[in-house]
């Protein structure tokens, strides 16, 4: 069975994707940025343009999970 997404999957994977949540609006985005852009800090809400954005965890780049 073929799942469109591996595509995305496969296409982002060459780039590091962030993953914010708006403090504003609570909003959850992911963007794909270069190391310039991601240490320039400027990310802003898509949804309300808010600057109050946390940095999560993105689960694409995670590592390997720890045994349990
Ligand atoms: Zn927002």
């Amino acid at each position: 069975m073929v799942i469109d997404e591996n595509r995305l999957f496969s296409e982002e994977e060459k780039m590091p994707l962030y993953e914010y949540e708006c403090q504003n609006c609570k909003k959850i985005f992911t963007e794909v940025l270069t190391l310039k852009e991601h240490e320039r800090g400027e990310m802003a809400c898509p949804s309300c343009g808010s600057k109050e954005v946390r940095q999560l965890i993105s689960p694409f780049i995670a590592h390997t999970a720890s045994k349990t």
